[in-house]
């Protein structure tokens, strides 16, 4: 079966893996570091990229190709990779076309550790960036970009502040610039959003969070969508269009063109340099929070939804950021790029500042403290006292995240269990 026509839902269950007859019905987990050949002109051709097959888990695994391509087919790519985890990825996503001397227009409301990774860490590589409001105008937007700008970032919603990116007004802003625009779509998942659809270029994952949706595996991924006309551009991104003397003197826009290019090249290059590697179990356990991706994502959006509600209306709360609430500065935007809802966090902010969200969430009993965010069971975090600790109340009023911030992951329990303990939580403050 081809499963280009086929619903998002019957994907999630069974695209990527298609046993032939009398292999195994479930995903079999290749546990071997390496592959046997019978001759050595075999295994070249492997080395030379003039053969697909596989010889060593560092730079590819089967397991993990079959997860990498049902992500792939939900996200509408052309191609795909799974990487150790959501930094790996970003890293990967943004390192596969920078270098040296190159710059980077990024969304200035993006998770903290890709903050980090572009603004202190790729700092130290030579590459320069220029952060920008999720809310930018066009000529703000154009205003960012440079001559040596090689890539545009940001985050469908981002983590924590919860902003929805405008997709398409950033992907014609990269486009404008001769670019590629990459999305990180962990928190809404393909099920709830699919960048590719309004122009990005690359899409990335913190496989971590919803699409493991357990809690139980670190890992990430890379999607192309095989749309961008690297040659087109190859000035910019000589790393594409030229040939790779490291590997025999391939040039990837060529060879592969642009439905394979990019991940080839990342494969080839970065996972061998590199070797962020997911390890095939982990591949496994991924496939099984996929399996149930599309019935999950629902359940996470109603449980966000009427907590937020519920605490819209609360007394002991000043403000509530969820962009499926009307109120909301992104509920616009939300409609238009999220019709059938964001994700299961939210955000609010108590009154009372530290001390009340200490207060709270001692209280709460189904909610667990955690950094953790978007699996099967709530769990909650207040910044001013863990993750931003270093910080005083003025700064953190300055930054937007202010001392009586909590932030919400609803799981899947029933709503009203979970209303039911913010409530006697609420009340003893
Ligand atoms: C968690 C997260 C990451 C980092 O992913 P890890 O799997 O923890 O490395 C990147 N982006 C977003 C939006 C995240 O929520």
């Amino acid at each position: 079966m081809n499963f280009d026509n086929a619903s998002l839902g019957t994907k999630c269950v069974q695209a990527g893996y298609r046993p032939g007859n009398g292999e195994p019905r479930q995903i079999p987990i290749v546990q071997s570091t390496t592959f046997k050949y019978d001759t050595s002109e075999d295994m070249g051709k492997l080395f030379d990229l003039e053969a697909s097959g596989y010889f060593y888990t560092r730079l590819q695994n089967p397991t993990n190709d079959y997860v990498a391509a049902k992500i792939a087919a939900l996200e509408g790519g052309s191609a795909a990779m799974l990487t150790s985890s959501g930094q790996a990825a970003n890293f990967f996503a943004l390192f596969n076309i920078c270098e040296a001397g190159s710059h980077i227009v990024a969304s200035s409301s993006i998770y903290g550790g890709t903050f980090n990774l572009i603004s202190v860490t790729m700092k130290k590589m030579g590459i320069d960036v220029t952060f920008v409001s999720p809310d930018s105008t066009d000529e703000e937007l154009d205003a960012a970009f440079k001559e040596n700008t090689r890539a545009m970032f940001g985050e469908t919603i981002a983590n924590p502040a919860l902003t929805v990116l405008d997709i398409e007004k950033f992907a014609n802003a990269a486009h404008r610039h001769g670019v590629p625009l990459i999305v990180d779509n962990t928190f809404p998942t393909p099920v709830n959003c699919r960048p590719i659809e309004w122009g990005a270029d690359i899409v990335t994952h913190s496989t971590t969070k919803y699409m493991d949706g357990h809690g139980a595996a670190v890992g990430g991924a890379i999607v192309d969508s095989g749309k961008f006309d690297w040659m087109a551009h190859a000035d910019k991104f000589p790393g594409l269009c030229t040939p790779d003397d490291s590997y025999h003197g391939i040039t990837y826009a060529e060879k592969f063109g642009k439905e394979g290019a990019f991940i080839t090249k990342c494969t080839a290059q970065l996972m061998r340099d590199f070797g962020c590697i997911q390890s095939p179990q982990h591949a496994f356990i991924l496939n099984l929070g996929l399996e149930s991706l599309h019935v999950r994502m629902p359940k996470h959006v109603e449980n966000g939804q009427a907590v937020a509600e519920f605490l819209q209306g609360h007394e002991k709360v000043v403000k509530v950021n969820y962009s499926g609430l009307p109120t909301d500065p992104y509920y616009k935007t939300a409609q238009k790029y999220l019709p059938n809802g964001g994700c299961g966090v939210v955000s609010f902010e108590l009154a009372g500042g530290r001390s009340a969200a200490e207060k709270f969430m001692k209280n709460l009993k189904l909610a667990a403290i955690e950094t953790h965010v978007a699996d099967a069971r709530t769990c909650c975090l207040n910044p001013a006292t863990s993750t931003h600790r270093q910080m005083t109340d003025e700064q953190l009023e300055a930054a937007g995240i202010p001392a009586g911030l909590v932030r919400m992951s609803c799981g899947l329990e029933d709503k009203n269990d979970l209303i039911a303990d913010l409530k006697q939580a609420l009340d003893q403050i």
